[in-house]
């Protein structure tokens, strides 16, 4: 698929847009003000594949815990700030890597501050219109807003900060539902350069939440829109990054840890797949290499499956399973030995 050129935007130690990998991020629901607690969940998040970390701010005993916790972790930070000036002011002081504002919710004379700063640190600042939030005289006498209504005020507020001449910008455009957001992020796309961070807000619980995420942005990836993402879940953020990386793992636009392939049994199934991709899954959770692996009920397509898959469990009749390393038959065992006898293999390859 071809990517749509954006423009080349630093965070801290990262890069999007251009060819640069498409991150994950996600975003703390500790209260910053906790800054053990913030630490430990970034930390845990990390461990996920967690690239960016946003957390919110939204009074003076958050901001002034951000220095510390940039100190204990190892990705990007970014502020995330409503309406505050003196909020936004003294994150850039405490030295986070981005902030996440909408410039239309500040007056003139505290933004242009706000944007000298930023300049003078050099960090980005993300523009992050959200249907939830949008500006008055855009939605008039509506009751619902449109994607043209945030597309206009992304403009707005695209404009606001160009001409204080700052074009260090990365842009959001969250809907609560797949249609919108994507018509929204599609027309935004066509009028300016600058990275879309991608996320579908307030998607919902694990279960429909992960849906709408992946139709929402899998979609807009596909069509080469998009330099990093956010699942929005109403769950523990880990989730959020672990759906993150299966949408890209999907798409193939990135590549971490394992992929599983499993089948859905039928009745021509000789082992338990479902227990035995729980184990797998757990057994390979920490593994960060690729590696594709296959659990598949018998060998009708478990064969093939298990041909192109690193590693591969495959039912054989008579309470017998196979593993197939590399597209080899390597055991022929009893079903009740195969998992002792994957993890060996995983313990000597990967
Ligand atoms: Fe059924 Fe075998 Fe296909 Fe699994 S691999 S769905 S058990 S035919």
């Amino acid at each position: 698929m071809a990517r749509r050129k954006s423009k080349i935007i630093k965070i801290g130690s990262q890069k999007i847009g251009g060819n640069f990998p498409i991150l994950v991020q996600s975003m703390t629901n500790t209260p910053t003000s906790d800054i053990e607690r913030t630490a430990k969940q970034i930390k845990e998040l990390e461990k996920a594949g967690c690239e960016i970390i946003r957390v919110g701010v939204p009074d003076l005993k958050s901001v002034s815990g951000l220095r510390e916790i940039k100190k204990r972790i190892n990705i990007p930070l970014v502020a995330d700030i409503h309406f505050s000036a003196d909020l936004a002011l003294e994150a850039i002081n405490q030295g986070v890597d981005k902030l996440r504002i909408n410039p239309g919710n500040f007056p003139k004379d505290r933004l242009k501050e706000i944007v000298k700063a930023a300049k003078k640190k050099k960090i980005p600042i993300r523009i992050g219109i959200n249907s939830g939030s949008i500006e008055k005289d855009i939605l008039g006498p509506e009751k619902r807003v449109t994607a043209e209504m945030m597309v206009k005020s992304a403009v707005r507020n695209i404009k606001l900060m160009e001409k204080l001449e700052f074009y260090n910008l990365v842009i959001s455009l969250k809907a609560p539902d797949v249609l919108r957001t994507v018509k929204a992020y599609e027309m935004l796309a066509k009028k300016v350069n600058y990275p879309l961070h991608l996320g579908i807000t307030e998607a919902g619980t694990e279960f429909s939440g992960t849906i709408k995420s992946a139709m929402g942005i899998g979609y807009l990836l596909l069509k080469g829109i998009g330099d990093t993402i956010r699942i929005s879940l109403s769950a523990d953020p880990v989730e959020e990054v672990k759906v993150g990386w299966e949408i890209l793992k999907s798409l193939g636009l990135r590549e971490r840890g394992v992929k599983i392939i499993s089948c859905p049994t039928c009745a021509r199934s000789e082992i338990d797949v479902l227990g035995l991709t729980r184990k797998v899954e757990n057994l390979t959770q920490e593994i960060k290499k690729p590696l594709t692996v296959a659990i598949m009920g018998c060998p009708v397509n478990g064969l093939g499956e298990g041909r192109e898959a690193d590693l591969a469990i495959v039912g054989a009749g008579n309470n017998l399973a196979l593993i197939m390393r590399d597209g080899k038959i390597i055991y022929r065992g009893k079903e009740k030995d195969i998992l002792k006898e994957f993890k060996k293999e995983l313990e000597s390859h990967y």
